[in-house]
């Protein structure tokens, strides 16, 4: 008997955007892979997508600099 998990090699499950040609809002760096799928928007754009690096830098929670 095995288990089998939901997701193969125990990684996180990751979409390829890398055909969307989105860049971080960030630093300009081509994100290929997200966590999640984003939406385009009615602007055209996906938002504020941020690369894993960015995604890493920015605080985790609380210690919003904004502005
Ligand atoms: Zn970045």
């Amino acid at each position: 008997m095995s288990f089998d998990k939901p997701f193969g090699g125990g990684q996180r499950q990751v979409h390829d955007v890398s055909s969307l040609g989105i860049v971080c809002a960030n630093c300009g760096t081509a994100v290929a892979e997200l966590p999640f799928m984003p939406t385009k928007r009615m602007d055209g754009t996906y938002g504020k997508i941020f690369c894993r690096e960015c995604n890493r830098n920015r605080a985790p929670r609380g210690n919003f600099r904004n502005q």
